[in-house]
């Protein structure tokens, strides 16, 4: 190994950029200031727990969940996901320890009188994991686990091969879809884990995931995300084309 360590190399190669626009900036910062600042940090106080997305769009209702709460780092849109599709798409891969921490401050935030005893990641089909060449998910959540002091269960949750895609489908499509996708191999006597999962917009996966782990003796699942979809409420007489 020459003196240079591996990080200074990487930053040669490649200088500091925005996670969002990607203007340089300073080594160790993620966003340039202006992004910085115009980021969709989310007010927990006005977070449902139950379902997952702000109270003003809350969806209880409508759902109940398998799992006993949920909490997102950012929602999904605007400067957020823009740096998240940068790190997941872009394959920025420098970016999963920043996303891990806003996926822990979240859980800190909103879970930190609760103790977990592991975490697990929700998994990625293989030919996801071959057309984007990473783990995006699985290297948030052991960040995370890091983070949080827990132990990481890789591998726990499997996914089977050939179901169809999720994407734009509707509600009632995206449950058929995870219904029977996710499994387990083992026995989990575990009393509390916290489940993580890139993005969740219906949790149809997040909750079948939860309950494949009650079925194999997981006590209570709570889960956390990097993005949350929030669909706006619809406002009368404009058509939004969804
Ligand atoms: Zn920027
Ligand atoms: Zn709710």
């Amino acid at each position: 190994m020459s003196g240079m360590s591996n990080n200074s190399v990487i930053s040669c190669l490649y200088p500091n950029k925005c996670a969002v626009c990607d203007e340089i900036i300073r080594e160790g910062n993620v966003f340039c200031e202006y992004c910085g600042r115009v980021i969709n940090n989310i007010d927990y106080r006005n977070w449902c727990v139950k379902c997952g997305l702000p109270k003003d769009v809350c969806r209880c209702k409508i759902r109940e969940f398998r799992f006993s709460g949920i909490v997102a780092a950012y929602i999904n849109s605007g400067a957020a996901q823009k740096a998240y599709y940068s790190y997941k798409i872009g394959r920025r891969e420098e970016l999963a320890p920043f996303f891990a921490k806003k996926a822990a401050n979240a859980v800190k935030t909103v879970f930190g009188d609760l103790h977990f005893d592991a975490v697990i990641s929700v998994p990625n089909s293989k030919s996801g994991l071959l057309r984007r060449g990473f783990d995006h998910g699985g290297k948030i959540a052991a960040g995370l686990s890091d983070i949080l002091g827990l132990p990481y269960l890789r591998g726990v949750l499997k996914v089977k091969p050939f179901k169809s895609k999720q994407h734009k489908s509707s509600f009632a499509d995206r449950l058929e879809n995870v219904r029977g996708k996710y499994y387990t191999v083992k026995r989990l006597n575990i009393k509390r884990v916290l489940l993580f999962d890139d993005i969740y917009t219906t949790c149809a996966t997040l909750d079948e995931c939860a309950k494949e782990l009650m079925f194999a003796g997981v006590g209570e699942i709570y889960c956390a995300a990097v993005l949350s979809t929030s669909r706006k409420k619809k406002q009368t007489g404009v058509n939004n084309g969804n």
